[in-house]
C-alpha cells in the first residue's frame, strides 16, 4: 500500500486528482476501523493529516469556517460560544483518544447517517465546502448526504471545511444510545433556535437512510411562536405545542429495526428527545440569555 503525505492544499488536491484509488485519512478513526477488520483495501492512503490549512477555524461574516481537519477536542476547547449544538455533539462523541484524532471532515467524509455533527449542522443551516484542483463550491448539508455511508462528493474532490451560521439563540444536541459514553447514537436530534430570522432549525440522526430534517415540526413552531408572540414575549410554551412538536419530530423519522434499535423504539425515543430539546432550548431562551 502507498502512502501519499501531502503537505499543504494544493498538494493535497492535486494527489486526490493522480491517485483516484487513494483512501482519504484525516484523525483515522473511521478508516482504521475499516482497514483493521478487512473491509477495505485500498492500494494507496492519502493522508491529510499535515495539511495545517484544514487545521484552522475563524469567523468569516456571520458564520464561523471549520476547516475540515478540526478536532472534536479542538471544537470544544474554541468554538463552545459560537457554534454550541456542533459541540454539545463534539462532547458525546466517543472517548478523549477518538476526540483528539476524531474530525468534523472525517465524520462528513463517512456520511454515516448515525454521525454526531450531522444533526446540528443540518439545525444550524450549515454548508460544506468542497474542492478539487478545478473548481471549488459549498453545498447545503441538506443535499451533501444521499444515502448510507454516500454523500455526494465528486472523485476528485476533498472537503475543505463547513461554514456554520454563528448561533443566534438556543442549541441543543440530545442522543439515545445503550450507554453514556463510547456509543453510537440509536437514535439523535438537534434543535437551534434562529431569533432574528425568526427560523427553528432541526436534525435527525440514525433514524433514516440519511441525516434528516424534521420540516412540520420546524414550521409548527415558527408559526406558533409568531401566531402567540412568543418570539418577544419569551412566555412558557404550553405543554400540548411540546408534546405535538415532539410528534411531529418522530413523524419526520424513516427508521428501520436494525442491530442498535427496533424501528418503534427509534419513533419513541425521538418524539421524547424531540420534546425535551424544545423544553430546555426554550427554558434557555425565557431565561433571556440569547
Ligand atoms: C471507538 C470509536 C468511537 C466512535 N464514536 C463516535 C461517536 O460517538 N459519534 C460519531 O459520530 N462517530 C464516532 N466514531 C466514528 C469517528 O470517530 C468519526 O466519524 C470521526 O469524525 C471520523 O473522523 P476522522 O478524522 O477520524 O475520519 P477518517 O477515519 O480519517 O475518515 C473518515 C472518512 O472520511 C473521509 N475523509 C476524511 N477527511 C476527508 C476530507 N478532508 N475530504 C474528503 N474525505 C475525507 C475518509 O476518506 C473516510 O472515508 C467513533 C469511532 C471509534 C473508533
Amino acid at each position: 500500500m502507498s502512502f501519499i503525505q501531502p503537505n499543504n492544499w494544493l498538494d493535497a488536491l492535486e494527489a486526490r486528482v493522480a491517485h483516484p484509488e487513494a483512501v482519504a485519512v484525516a484523525g483515522g478513526t473511521d478508516v482504521l476501523v475499516e482497514l483493521n477488520f478487512g473491509r477495505l483495501h485500498p492500494s494507496a492512503l492519502l493522508d491529510l493529516s499535515r495539511v495545517g490549512e484544514l487545521r484552522t477555524w475563524g469567523r468569516e461574516n456571520g458564520q464561523v469556517r471549520v476547516g475540515s481537519g478540526v478536532t472534536y477536542r479542538e471544537m470544544i476547547a474554541d468554538l463552545s460560544g459560537d457554534l454550541p449544538g456542533l459541540t454539545m455533539a463534539a462532547r458525546t462523541v466517543g472517548s478523549p483518544p477518538i476526540r483528539n484524532r476524531g474530525t468534523v471532515g472525517g465524520n462528513l467524509g463517512s456520511a454515516s447517517p448515525a454521525g454526531d455533527c450531522h444533526p446540528p449542522l443540518m439545525a444550524a443551516g450549515a454548508e460544506v465546502e468542497v474542492a478539487s484542483v478545478h473548481r471549488s463550491r459549498t453545498i447545503p448539508i441538506s443535499e451533501f448526504f444521499v444515502g448510507p455511508k454516500r454523500s455526494v462528493l465528486g472523485e476528485d474532490e476533498l472537503i475543505a471545511a463547513v461554514w456554520v451560521p454563528v448561533a443566534t439563540g438556543p442549541q441543543v444536541f440530545t442522543k439515545v444510545g445503550t450507554r453514556n459514553a463510547m456509543v453510537i447514537a440509536v437514535c439523535s436530534f438537534a434543535l437551534a433556535l434562529r431569533r432574528p430570522e425568526r427560523r427553528v432549525g432541526t436534525g435527525i440522526g440514525s433514524a433514516g437512510p440519511v441525516p434528516l430534517q424534521a420540516h412540520a415540526a420546524e414550521r409548527f413552531l415558527e408559526g406558533h411562536l409568531e401566531e402567540t408572540g412568543a418570539w418577544d414575549s419569551r412566555a412558557p410554551l404550553a405543554e400540548s405545542v411540546l408534546a405535538r412538536f415532539g410528534q411531529l419530530v418522530a413523524e419526520a423519522a424513516r427508521p428501520i429495526d436494525d442491530v442498535r434499535a427496533t424501528a418503534a423504539y427509534r419513533r419513541r425515543a425521538l418524539e421524547v428527545l424531540g420534546r425535551r430539546a424544545l423544553s430546555w432550548c426554550w427554558e434557555e431562551y425565557m431565561g433571556g440569555r440569547t
